[in-house]
């Protein structure tokens, strides 16, 4: 197929660009590089530099695409609750661009990157889809929406997708064919990786007082690559079933802020300082995923995301940079 990633010079992006060049689909990416990076953008693919705002941008590079995947989106929780309006324009308005470009030139498939934000705080500890949405930040909301948006999409314009409702991505493409690291990161690795590095004098753990088993947050990490291979994967099942579908991607299995410290000084060999902060708005207490519909529909299952790979591959490129 013909596959524009939009969003594909970016951290999950372009690890979804290395697995479905190598399933043997063509691809080209569209993105701005606000996060993404040039470095990231791999050979024998075709780049063009635009954002989701531009309405002609995107327009143009649809033409001859049989499919989307489309990642590209603000994704910072804290972020969200104090910059609604950037949301919103980015992650509504800059999406239904992308889908009335679809709609414009006739593309059929779409692939979006959906979150387990959309759960909000749920009551019960392992979610599959069926669980309530009720999003208690910004972002999730603007994922939930779009989410809405393509179910009458779905009816009224006949554009077929799957959601992938990730879980927390973390880690980095093992045989290193990812070279950029992610610009500004805010998510808790890559915070623990510059605070190993000297690049941060300290980071604080959001919260200490959350019913979890030791008081800090506890989420669900996936490999990126995991979450790299469901793509093509909902493509295979998009072309085979011609049927939207929501799904989660996650492992099952979650850990907490804590779990994930303690682990990168064993597998590092380095410590991380750290001190016990204040909970940070919009946090959920604990996020864990059913993922059997993923596995059941598409064959997925997870095979790059025990926590010393996660942390070892995200070292690794760490060490590269600094
Ligand atoms: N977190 C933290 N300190 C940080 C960044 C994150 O304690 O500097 C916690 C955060 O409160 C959450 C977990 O790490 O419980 C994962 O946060 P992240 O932002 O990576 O992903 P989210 O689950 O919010 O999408």
């Amino acid at each position: 197929m013909r596959i524009l990633v939009v969003g594909g010079a970016g951290y999950i992006g372009s690890h979804v660009v290395k697995e479905l060049l190598k399933t043997g689909h063509d691809v080209r990416v569209f993105d701005n590089l606000s996060t993404g990076q040039e470095v990231n953008l791999f050979e024998n693919i075709e780049f063009i530099k635009g954002d989701i705002l531009d309405i002609p941008a995107i327009e143009k590079a649809m033409e001859g695409m049989d499919g989307v995947v489309h990642l590209a989106a603000k994704k910072a929780v804290g972020e969200s609750m104090e910059k609604p309006d950037v949301y919103a324009l980015n992650n509504l308005n800059g999406t239904i661009n992308v889908l009335n470009a679809m709609v414009k030139n006739n593309v059929k498939y779409f692939v979006f990157s959906s979150t387990a934000a959309v759960y909000g705080m749920p009551s019960i500890e392992v979610l599959d889809e069926e669980t309530p949405l009720n999003p208690i930040n910004f972002y999730g909301f603007s994922k939930k929406m779009i989410e809405e948006v393509l179910s009458w999409y779905d009816r009224l314009k006949g554009i077929k997708f799957v959601a992938l409702r990730y879980f927390n991505a973390v880690g980095y493409d093992g045989e290193g064919d990812v070279k950029g690291l992610e610009k500004n990161p805010q998510n808790l690795l890559p915070i623990v990786m510059e605070t190993i590095f000297g690049v941060r004098e300290k980071m604080t753990v959001f919260g200490s007082d959350y019913p979890t088993k030791d008081g800090t947050c506890e989420r669900d990490y996936i490999h990126v690559s995991d979450l790299a291979s469901a793509h093509q994967l909902a493509f295979q099942y998009l072309v085979r079933e011609n049927q939207s579908q929501i799904m989660n991607l996650g492992t099952g299995v979650a850990h907490s802020v804590k779990d994930m410290i303690e682990m990168t000084e064993k597998v590092t060999g380095r410590q991380v300082k750290y001190e016990m902060g204040d909970r940070r708005a919009g946090d959920p207490a604990a996020l864990m995923a059913f993922s059997k519909k993923a596995n059941e529909l598409l064959g997925w299952q997870p095979q790059h995301s025990s926590l010393e790979n996660i942390i070892a591959t995200t070292y690794r490129i760490y060490q590269k940079y600094f």
